[in-house]
Parts: structure tokens; C-alpha cells; sequence
């Protein structure tokens, strides 16, 4: 059993080490996997359990997932599976200090990892829409069992800042993606440049050049002329899916225009890479009520100059885009003139 002092330092030492690292210029993350591990740790101390781990509930892919995990790595389990599901199902919190006894228990992740399980709590937490969104779990008290309420109140202040954190991280998630295409959008453009990025803006001499594209889709009017709004929908979820096929790095600017991030590429592999998609986009069809429709598109390619801002760069290939259009369209600029 640790003192009230040990347990008041160990507060002090987690909570200054998260302040410093959420503060840190070196930050590349955009996300609070951070606050999750640290105060998983003080959830542990707190309720002074073995192990504590935080979850959180992919609903889309019926998963949970945990986000930091005392003495191991990343679990992921179905959501209708052992006590973590119950108590999410049920938005209840859930203490057994007979865990083998219990219907819920899933015994599964014991005989994976080789460590036995005596007792366990676990704690739902939620947005502020009071949906349930992820748990905070501790296991195996050390020297008796778990106390329903005692331990519950102990552990509330790591729970409810790891549902805080786990709601921005959602929050932010959701707001960089297009729903429609399920592209990152244009915010969240901005935002991989802040984090993965950032290194793209930084003059250096010793690394690889980095290029931007821009591409649009041809008299796109026309479709949602021609075939309807919905019908304009699936051409641009089709070419989405074209996009997110060939590279990771893409984002829907605005209505049918995409912009690419392209690492360790200088102006001439983004112009192959972009007359590559152009073809690619060029020899789809995207089925629609029975209608079969074809669509074109046109590309400006830089090679991003760290001198000058993301903005400018983007500008310039902008630029190039519309040559392409006043060009003919179904093309790339700068043109390629060897393929
Ligand atoms: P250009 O070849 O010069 O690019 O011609 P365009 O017709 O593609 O360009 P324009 O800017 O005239 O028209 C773009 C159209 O895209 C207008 C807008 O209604 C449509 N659009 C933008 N976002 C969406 C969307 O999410 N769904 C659908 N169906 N249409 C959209
Ligand atoms: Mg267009
Ligand atoms: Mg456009």
C-alpha cells in the first residue's frame, strides 16, 4: 500500500511530464495517445491495481480497441466480447473479483498473454452528448479485491479526463474528414502539415524533395447536369476511391477538387504519378442507376519550395491546374513530354 504522499508525488511527476510533452515544440502528434498512457498509469496508481488500461469503441468496425495498456501492446477485441463490452452495452460500471466466474469474462486475452486475471473494474465513459465512447479498466487489486464504490471514486478523475481527451481526439477526427468521400478534407490538410508534415516546410538541404497535386474533375457541372446530384455523389466517391488507391497522402480540397501530398517525390515523379491517375480516372466508369458515366481530370503539379509558404505552393500548382483546363482538360502541367 503506498502513502498518500507517494500517491500525491506519482500525481505530480505524471501530470508535469504531460504538461511538458503536450507543450513540446517537438511535437509531430495530433492526437492525446499521451494523456492515455499517463493517465492510464495514474488510474493504476490510484485504484492501486496491477494493471489499467483505457478502450476505446470503434462503433463503425464493432471494435474496442485500447489506446494505452499497462504490460502490453495494443488489444483488439469485438465489442459484444467480455466485460468491457458489457459494461458499454449496459453503460454501467462492472467489478468482479471472481473474474473466471463471471459470464462476461473473456477469458481469451488471459491465454494469449500468459497473465492471470483475479479481479477486475471497469468504467464506461462518455462525450458530452452522455453517448458512451470508450472504459477505463484496471485489473487485479494488489493485496485484495476490487470495492465497487471506494475504487470507482478513486479512479473517476482518470477516467473522466481520458473520456475528455478521447472525445476531442474523435472530435478533431471527424472534423478533417469529408463525409461524403471519406477523404481527409481541407482542414485536415492543414493539420497533417502541422504534425506529419511539418518536416515537408523546413528548409533542408540533405533531403529529398517534396511535391504537391492538384487535380479536378472535368465539366463536372455537366454530370449533375446531365445525371442528377446523386449521380454526381458516386462519380465523386468513385474517383476518391481511384485516388485513395494510388496514394495515401490525398485530401478533398472542395467540391470535385483533391489536392496530394507527395514525400521524397520532385517535380517529375509527381507529374508521373499524377498522369498516372489521370489515366486511371480516364478508363473508369461509375455505374449509377443503370447509367454508365465517364469523367475526365486535370492536374497541376510543384515541387514545393520551402521558401515559400504551403499557401504559395499551392497557389502555383493552382496555377498550372488552370493551364490544363485552358489547355483541352484530361491533362497534366507541367506536360509531360516523354510519355
Ligand atoms: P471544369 O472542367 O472547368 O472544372 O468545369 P466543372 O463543371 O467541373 O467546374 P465548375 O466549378 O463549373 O462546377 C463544379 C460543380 O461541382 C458545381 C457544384 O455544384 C458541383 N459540386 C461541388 N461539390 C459537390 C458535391 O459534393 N456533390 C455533387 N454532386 N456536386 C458537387
Ligand atoms: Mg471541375
Ligand atoms: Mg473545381
Amino acid at each position: 500500500m503506498q502513502t498518500a504522499e507517494q500517491v500525491l508525488n506519482k500525481i505530480f511527476d505524471i501530470t508535469q511530464e504531460l504538461y511538458n510533452e503536450m507543450r513540446s515544440s517537438e511535437r509531430r502528434r495530433g492526437d492525446h495517445m499521451q494523456v492515455f498512457r499517463l493517465f492510464a498509469e495514474l488510474g493504476r496508481t490510484l485504484a492501486g491495481a496491477d494493471r489499467a488500461s483505457f478502450w476505446r469503441w470503434d462503433k463503425s468496425a464493432h471494435k474496442l480497441i485500447t489506446n494505452a495498456a499497462t504490460g502490453t501492446d495494443q488489444i483488439i477485441i469485438d465489442d459484444t466480447t467480455g466485460l468491457v463490452g458489457r459494461a458499454l452495452a449496459e453503460n454501467r460500471t462492472i467489478v468482479t473479483n471472481d473474474p473466471y466466474n463471471h459470464p462476461d469474462f473473456n477469458a481469451a486475452v488471459d491465454r494469449q498473454t500468459g497473465y492471470v486475471t483475479k479481479s477486475i473494474l471497469v468504467m464506461p465513459v462518455s462525450n458530452c452528448r452522455g453517448e458512451v465512447i470508450g472504459a477505463f479498466q484496471v485489473i487485479n487489486k494488489i493485496g485484495s479485491g476490487f470495492d465497487a464504490s471506494a475504487d470507482a471514486k478513486r479512479l473517476s478523475i482518470a477516467a473522466f479526463i481520458c473520456g475528455m481527451a478521447l472525445e476531442s481526439d474523435l472530435f478533431l477526427a471527424d472534423s478533417q474528414r469529408d463525409k461524403l468521400t471519406g477523404l481527409k478534407n481541407r482542414f485536415g490538410f492543414y493539420g497533417d502539415l502541422q504534425t506529419r508534415y511539418r518536416h515537408i516546410l523546413e528548409a533542408s538541404s540533405d533531403r529529398a524533395p517534396s511535391s504537391l497535386i492538384i487535380c479536378d474533375i472535368d465539366h463536372f457541372k455537366r454530370v449533375n447536369d446531365t445525371f442528377g446530384h446523386n449521380a454526381g455523389d458516386a462519380v465523386l466517391k468513385n474517383i476518391a476511391g481511384i485516388l485513395r488507391a494510388a496514394l495515401e497522402s490525398v485530401y478533398r480540397w472542395g467540391g470535385e477538387e483533391f489536392i496530394i501530398f507527395l514525400e521524397d517525390a520532385d517535380l517529375d515523379g509527381a507529374r508521373l504519378i499524377a498522369e498516372k491517375i489521370r489515366r486511371a480516372a480516364e478508363a473508369s466508369v461509375c455505374n449509377f442507376d443503370g447509367r454508365a458515366i465517364k469523367v475526365t481530370m486535370s492536374f497541376g503539379c510543384v515541387e514545393i519550395d520551402s521558401a515559400r509558404s504551403i499557401d504559395e505552393n499551392i497557389k502555383i500548382a493552382d496555377e498550372r491546374l488552370y493551364r490544363a483546363k485552358e489547355g483541352g482538360r484530361n491533362r497534366v502541367e507541367p506536360t509531360l513530354n516523354f510519355v
